[in-house]
């Protein structure tokens, strides 16, 4: 089979669920790790094969970049399971949750979704990306539900993925991990995604003390004043800041870089950073909006590497790509212009 990740991992985000964050299969969550939908993907990965959903992985491994598929061989739970039918006889051991959108940034390729602070800037979400979006629907919903997941990750969790939102931001991660067992402190591997812009006196600290792997991804968009820009409202100072607070509370960590037009001719520039820090630099593309995707920048900035094997120039989407930026530029006194040029070529 080409990948035994939906077998032992349980993607939940409250509203959604789906067999990994890099599928792009979506289905309405039932917090059920038997639900229909998981059970007939794992049918066809029994089958043997390769389903079109998984197009990430494949692109990646053929590109020689290293997969979601490929970061979670080293798990290898050895779940049970009918080899029938694809039904679960184990729990989910690895987890990658995102219980709320509490934020204290709005990058500019985010949405309402994942940041309650895109509140501020719905009107422009709304006319650029999502005109159906409903914040506050997200945001009820995604609360609902929590014993039903503290149950299935205690004595039982092998790694506990918590997105957000930020996590340092969000009750419902400190809940979680105060509710876990000492079982989890001592055997669950965490590993938080988080901004970096976050303080020492900040709660959670003293909650992961008690844990005995602790691991962050930091998310990075650019250098300096771009990864400013993208992921307003950080400052480059405080995210260095943060950064040096993370680095002693984590075993590892690891840099976390979403591939767009916003910051591909940046590229080589967070790669120095990362490898003068000696942190891994891990690479995903930018899908959704598309109107930010690497097809937006003009031909001339594309350089061949694995991000444009695919790469089409798309001529509206540049010229949205740019009333978007304006839009944000004047809502939140920028200059992309000057920022992001390769953006305005
Ligand atoms: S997208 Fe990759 S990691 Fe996810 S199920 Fe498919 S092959 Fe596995």
């Amino acid at each position: 089979m080409y990948c035994e990740l939906p077998f032992y991992h349980f993607y939940i985000d409250g509203n959604w669920t789906k067999p990994c964050c890099d599928n792009t299969e979506i289905y309405k969550s039932t917090l059920d790790f038997n639900n229909k939908n998981l059970v007939n993907f794992r049918r066809k990965m029994l089958t043997g094969v390769k389903p079109e959903s998984c197009s990430e992985c494949f692109l990646k491994e053929e590109s020689g970049v290293k997969s979601y598929r490929e970061y979670n061989k080293q798990i290898n739970p050895n779940p049970v399971y009918d080899h029938d039918n694809g039904v679960m006889k184990t729990k989910p051991f690895t987890f990658d949750i995102r219980l709320d959108n509490v934020c204290n940034m709005k990058c500019v390729m985010c949405g309402p979704h994942q940041s309650s602070k895109w509140l501020d800037d719905l009107d422009i979400y709304e006319e650029y990306v999502d005109p159906k979006v409903s914040y506050k629907q997200v945001k009820i919903d995604r609360l609902q539900n929590l014993d039903l997941f503290i149950d299935m990750m205690r004595d039982n969790a092998k790694l506990l993925s918590l997105l957000g939102g930020e996590p340092f931001q969000m009750k419902s991660v400190s809940t979680i991990l105060q509710s876990l067992s000492d079982w989890n402190r001592k055997n669950t591997k965490i590993l938080i995604t988080t901004n970096a812009n976050v303080k020492n006196n900040n709660p959670l600290f003293n909650i992961l003390k008690e844990y005995d792997d602790v691991n962050f991804m930091v998310s990075i968009d650019g250098f300096n004043k771009v990864n400013d820009y993208i992921r307003y409202p950080s400052t480059w100072n405080e995210f260095l800041l943060g950064l040096d607070l993370l680095k002693k509370h984590a075993k590892i960590i690891k840099f976390n870089l979403t591939v767009s037009a916003l910051n591909f001719p940046d590229l080589d520039n967070v790669q120095q950073l990362a490898d003068d820090m000696n942190i891994e630099l891990i690479l995903n593309y930018l899908h959704e909006p598309d109107f930010l995707s690497v097809n937006s920048l003009k031909p001339e900035l594309i350089t061949n590497n694995e991000f444009t094997k695919t790469y089409k120039f798309n001529s509206r989407n540049n010229m949205k790509m740019k009333r978007y930026l304006s839009a944000l530029d004047e809502r939140r006194n920028l200059d992309s212009q000057k920022i992001l040029k390769w953006c305005w070529i």
